[in-house]
């Protein structure tokens, strides 16, 4: 068992770097288990326009290495692997990672979100043979190929976007005829040559031979009627879930597995906090969640003060 930690930040990303800085410059040494694969959801964007400080944009990788390195820089200790379990039923905290036990007065949950597949027919198979949920991961694959992207928001529109890059014809295919994305995201996607979108179209069934992805059947919602279409590869962007499972009831979440605010960022149980996507429904910005990371650090200094120190 180790010596008891102020705090213990679990899951990289925005709202992971920003409490890891804040914590730090706060003298509070915390330690933070980033993830076999640290940053998060940022390591697999492709530019980021929208987070104020950067005119010319920067790729989602290279922001997260500028947040981890400003964080380190006042001592957050990282280490990149990831939390098999908690035990927050009594104080200190445990946590254990590759079946070490590690102690903590407070804990930062951060883990952020993951990326939600369609489970439509035949789709099990096809991962990673032509269906992907990444397109910054996958897209050079598909050089002149014809690539499907399903789900109508921002996801969607800014990996169609990217795939033009490399795929001959891109198109997007949304359940409906509203769509989620923000209309600067909508517009540069409908206004790219490439790229045809098609709203009323849902997968029914992935179709594949021996090398991989073909095409699919698409049915129109309206009145159940399909068609065929061809590609070689999909990039599924219907939202994301909360990474939580490790978690296992031991603080409350939400009907979706997003973990609830009681009192400003600290969860069900006193001393345990969560910041970012982990815990927003609504906004899950970078910036958003790296304000809340920051929230997350200044509320738990201010309980640690209460209550430990
Ligand atoms: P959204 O929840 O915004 O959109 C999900 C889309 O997938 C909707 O069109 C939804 O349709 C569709 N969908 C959901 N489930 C299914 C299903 N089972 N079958 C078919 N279609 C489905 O998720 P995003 O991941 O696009 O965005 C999440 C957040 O991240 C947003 O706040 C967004 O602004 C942000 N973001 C910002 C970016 C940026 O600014 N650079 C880039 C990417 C994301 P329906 O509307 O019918 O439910």
């Amino acid at each position: 068992m180790s010596d008891i930690r102020n705090v213990i930040i679990i899951g990289s990303g925005p709202a992971g770097y920003t409490a890891g800085l804040y914590t730090a410059r706060a003298m509070l040494e915390p330690l933070m288990f980033s993830g076999y694969a640290s940053g998060g959801q940022l390591m697999l964007t492709s530019d980021v326009e929208n987070f104020p400080g950067y005119p010319q944009g920067i790729t989602g990788p290279e922001m997260m290495m500028h947040l981890r390195e400003q964080a380190e820089r006042f001592g957050c200790e990282v280490i990149d692997k990831n939390v098999a379990s908690v035990d927050f039923s009594s104080r200190p905290f445990k946590v254990t990672v590759e079946s070490e036990v590690f102690q903590s007065h407070a804990i930062i949950v951060c883990t952020g979100a993951e990326a939600i597949w369609l489970n439509a027919e035949n789709e099990e198979a096809q991962k990673g043979r032509g269906i992907s949920t990444c397109a910054t991961c996958d897209g050079a694959f598909f050089r002149d190929e014809d690539v499907l992207v399903i789900g109508g928001g921002d996801s969607a529109m800014e990996e169609a976007t990217f795939l033009t890059r490399f795929a001959s014809k891109v198109t997007i295919l949304n359940r409906r005829d509203v769509f989620r994305a923000s209309t600067i995201m909508y517009d540069r996607a409908a206004a790219n040559p490439k790229i045809e979108i098609k709203p009323f179209r849902q997968i029914k069934k992935w179709l594949s031979n021996e090398q991989g992805l073909t095409g699919a059947v698409i049915e129109d919602p309206r009145d159940g009627s399909t068609e065929e279409i061809n590609a070689t590869g999909a990039f599924i962007a219907i939202g994301h879930k909360p990474i939580t499972k490790f978690l296992e009831n031991q603080i409350e979440t939400d009907d979706e597995g997003y973990i609830v605010h009681k009192e400003h960022t600290m969860t069900s149980i006193s001393g345990v906090f969560a910041a970012g996507d982990v815990v927003d429904t609504r906004y899950r910005q970078a910036i958003t969640a790296a304000g809340m990371g920051c929230q997350a650090a200044i509320d738990c200094e201010r309980w640690l003060e209460d209550n430990v120190h």
